[in-house]
């Protein structure tokens, strides 16, 4: 299998509940390694930016605000099939409808506010890195 990246932000909730170690953990352990990390707050022109495909949908006003309230942690992930078994730890979108275990069944409230987020597809992935990171701020973790 090759080897992805994918885009996580660890949202404004996640910080909030004082769970950026819990879920860091929880990556680490499924075998993720954390090739670039920062807190960031973004504002609602760059959280705008970065739902662009959603801003049509009813709850972009919403998933704004709420991306805009508080502090974030962006991390890109490396490791084997990134794109899938990341959308596999954290759960569907909806908390209610994520299996098990999951990180978004275990911590998030709701629809919305749902502790993380994680790129659909490599190409995807290497927009949203992008849109948080420089080259620089990029390392490889051989670890
Ligand atoms: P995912 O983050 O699982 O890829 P989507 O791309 O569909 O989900 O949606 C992006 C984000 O928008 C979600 O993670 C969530 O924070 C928010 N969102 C999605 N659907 C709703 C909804 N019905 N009501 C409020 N917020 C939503």
């Amino acid at each position: 299998m090759a080897v992805e990246r994918t885009l996580t932000i660890l949202k404004p909730d996640c910080v909030r509940k004082n769970l950026i170690g819990e879920v860091t953990r929880r990556i680490q352990e499924a075998g993720f390694k954390v090739v670039a990390m920062k807190m960031t707050r973004l504002t609602k022109e760059t959280a705008g930016g970065f739902y662009a495909v959603h801003k049509e949908r009813p709850f972009f006003g919403e998933l704004v605000e709420f991306m805009s309230s508080g502090p974030c942690v962006p991390m890109i992930l490396e490791k084997e099939n990134a794109i899938e078994d990341f959308r596999t730890l954290i759960g569907a979108t909806n908390p209610d409808e994520a299996d098990e275990g999951t990180i978004r069944a275990d911590f998030a409230d709701s629809v919305g506010e749902n502790m993380v987020h994680g790129s659909d597809s490599v190409e995807n992935g290497k927009i949203e890195a992008a849109y948080f990171f420089t080259e620089s701020e990029v390392v490889a973790n051989k670890a």
